[in-house]
């Protein structure tokens, strides 16, 4: 007897989600949005004006736990830069097998060059051709996004005046010489309500 209505309760169940709306989809037919947040694919950015972002400063290498990336830098050609910065990134790679996508290289980029975003499906049958090489990671030109660290900028506290203390919030360099996001973002457009912060009168050394 306890063996019979265990039955029925178990096709109590099953008819009870008969005529419920699936919760699996029919990949890959059908895709389900990624969160803003997901951490896919790289992508390495441009400014508006073309320029590449990564200024080769080797910071997202350094803070990579998997040693992942690959960078050699290089000079600048004053009259025909890369980068608004001294140097660009001549040799930029990825290792994606490598890679736990973990966005602490995305976490340490000053310039905002490196994201990841939400292409997810990184197969291959070489393993050679899992090294992302700056061709295939940057982005085309005529295209200037910002990716994913929009969706991770921490909202401004409070009352907080953004326009000194939240210099990156909108992607534009403010002129406050105080922050390192402004390094490599000295060809955008200064913010003209922006003032410097109070205390400082001297000019930064270089
Ligand atoms: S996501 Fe993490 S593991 Fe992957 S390249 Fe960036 S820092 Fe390295
Ligand atoms: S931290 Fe950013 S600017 Fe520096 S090398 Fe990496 S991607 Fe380029």
């Amino acid at each position: 007897m306890p063996r019979m209505f265990d039955t029925v309760k178990g096709l109590g169940i099953t008819l009870s989600h008969i005529f419920r709306k699936a919760d699996t989809i029919s990949y890959p037919e059908q895709r389900r949005p990624h969160p803003p947040r997901t951490r896919g694919r790289h992508v390495l950015h441009r400014y508006e004006n073309e320029l590449e972002r990564c200024i080769g400063c080797l910071l997202c290498s350094a803070a990579c736990p998997a040693n992942a990336i690959f960078i050699e830098a290089a000079e600048n050609d004053s009259t025909n830069p890369t980068s608004p910065g001294e140097r660009y990134a001549a040799t930029y790679e990825i290792d994606m097998l490598r890679c736990i996508f973990c966005g602490l290289c995305e976490q340490a980029c000053p310039t905002g060059a490196v994201t990841l975003e939400g292409e997810t499906e990184l197969v291959s049958f070489a393993r050679s051709s899992m090294v992302y090489t700056k061709e295939m990671l940057l982005e085309p030109r005529g295209t200037a996004t910002r990716g994913s660290i929009l969706a991770w900028a921490a909202p401004a506290p409070a009352g907080a005046d953004t326009d000194l203390h939240v210099p990156d919030s909108r992607g534009q360099f403010d002129g406050a010489w105080t922050t390192a996001a402004a390094v490599g973002k000295a060809n955008l457009p200064v913010n003209p309500s922006a003032q410097r912060p109070t205390g400082r009168t001297e000019e930064p050394q270089p």
